[in-house]
């Protein structure tokens, strides 16, 4: 018995590839797709006990339950391509066809990828709906990387709104609403290029989920790069990275048990602070150029007994500051969206606090209550609302302010057969991963030759 585990051991410290991943989030897995179809053997270690890192997904009473509310854009082209490519088809990306229903705190106003519900939307007067349709125009047959690349038209995106003559009730209204959820920053600071490539995503087809929550993504990637003879091993932290003091070339990376994984080529596509502590020892330059400042987000999600509300849209928190907190910022009955086919209960409620980083998940729990409480006075929460969990992301996406993009470290490093990928190197979104790690796989096969 002895001797078996010994040999297995030997064996294992022998582990060699052609590349070696840290890190199975969406960048990760989009690399090891992408160099395992060509022929490469892929090795790709993952810390958490299951692959998909930010977007992956539980499950109960047989409904995916996403840990935070995320949506993809139909029209994100990377994210879109990587998708058909693991095989999930179309039909299960399942459309927010109703968009968004937004409460000023004291009605709602329904804004949907219909022309018409624009024109009825009470949020915007007559001069910001012209506003909005002439923006909107101008950006939708742009260029991706042409509108991200307009990060210098003003400081933040509020100031790039108000240059363009938007009002501060259309500002705070919709705008902050609606972006401070997806930038999970109300202050609307990010840089102009990323709020342009945003919209004209959101103007080029609908939000979606997949059947089976986001984790569904990462779960048919790593089944697709395990099809081609990619080696995929969850449950496995690196705790440093191999360098030969000779070449200075990396050989491979050692996990807490002390067991070296080599390899001809390393991609780094862990998060932003585990990217920083790797990469520290060995390029302590690369490593400063990583963003330090993270966006904070806290999810609580719910199972109910009966519907919150009808439709496929999220319910978003227009409301004016109140200064109480923790706010909820979003609430979305998911099941509505990605179960819409399904029969009776449970459905599942996940809601937003965006920053309120100190909030405790009581604290968030009970705010949620008291939010449906207003909304919806008549509905029996505490009788038909079980939690699932809250889930807290101290550093859900770096914060795109002005500059930060142009600072980004890129995919090389300085040591030449050490790349990186995840959205840290791009933009802070599931296009920004999914694309940082087609990069990746693109310089690691050149790098092999
Ligand atoms: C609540 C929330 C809402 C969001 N909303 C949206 C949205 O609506 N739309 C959108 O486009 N984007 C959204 N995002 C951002 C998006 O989820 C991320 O940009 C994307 O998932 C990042 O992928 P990644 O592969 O770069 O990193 P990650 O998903 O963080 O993957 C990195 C992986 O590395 C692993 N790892 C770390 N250290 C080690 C180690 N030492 N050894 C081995 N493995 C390690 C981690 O466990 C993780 O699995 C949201 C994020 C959050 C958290």
């Amino acid at each position: 018995m002895v001797g078996l585990l010994r040999s297995e051991q030997m064996s294992e410290q022998n582990l060699v590839s052609d590349v070696l991943i840290v890190g199975g989030g969406l960048a990760g897995l989009a690399a090891g797709l992408d160099l395992s179809r060509s022929g490469r053997k892929v090795r790709l270690l993952e810390a958490a006990d299951a692959v998909g890192g930010r977007a992956r997904t539980e499950w109960w009473g047989g409904r995916p339950v996403d840990r935070g509310f995320q949506v993809t854009f139909s029209a994100y082209p990377a994210f879109r391509k990587f998708v058909a490519d693991i095989g999930i088809p179309k039909s299960d990306l399942r459309p927010f066809v109703d968009g968004g229903a937004f409460f000023d705190g004291a009605q709602w106003g329904e804004l949907s990828s219909s022309p018409l519900s624009l024109f009825r939307f009470s949020a915007l007067d007559v001069a910001d709906r012209a506003r909005f349709v002439r923006l909107a125009a101008e950006i939708r047959f742009a260029s991706p990387r042409r509108l991200l690349a307009r990060d210098q038209e003003a400081s933040t995106t509020e100031a790039f709104l108000l240059q363009r003559g938007f009002s501060n009730a259309a500002i705070d209204r919709m705008f902050r609403p609606l972006f401070g959820v997806i930038f999970l920053d109300r202050s609307l600071s990010a840089d102009p290029g990323y709020f342009l490539f945003l919209l004209s995503m959101l103007v080029r087809g609908p939000s979606v989920l997949p059947s089976d929550g986001l984790g569904m993504v990462g779960d048919w990637a790593a089944g697709a790069i395990r099809q081609t003879g990619g080696d995929i091993r969850t449950g496995v932290r690196v705790a440093a990275l191999a360098r030969d003091p000779d070449s200075g070339r990396m050989t491979g990376a050692v996990d807490g048990d002390g067991i070296t994984y080599s390899a001809a080529v390393v991609i780094l596509a862990v998060d932003a602070p585990a990217a920083r502590e790797l990469l520290a020892d060995h390029d302590a330059g690369t490593a400063a150029k990583i963003p330090s400042d993270g966006a904070s987000v806290t999810s609580a999600r719910f199972a109910l007994r009966s519907s919150l509300y009808q439709g496929r849209k999220i319910l978003l928190n227009a409301a004016p500051e109140s200064g109480v907190h923790p706010r909820i910022d979003l609430v979305c009955q998911t099941t509505n969206v990605n179960r819409h086919d399904a029969v009776g209960a449970p459905h599942i409620v996940v809601a937003t606090s965006v920053g309120d980083s100190d909030a405790t998940a009581a604290g968030i729990e009970d705010a949620l209550e008291r939010q449906i409480h207003r909304w919806f006075p008549e509905f029996p929460w505490s009788r038909v609302a079980e939690s699932i969990g809250v889930v807290r992301h101290p550093f859900a996406q770096f914060r795109p302010l002005a500059g930060v993009r142009r600072s980004l470290p890129g995919t090389r490093t300085n040591v030449p057969n050490l790349l990186l990928a995840g959205e840290f190197t791009m933009h802070p979104s599931l296009e920004g991963a999914v694309s940082s790690g087609v990069t990746a796989a693109e310089i690691a096969e050149r790098q092999l030759g």
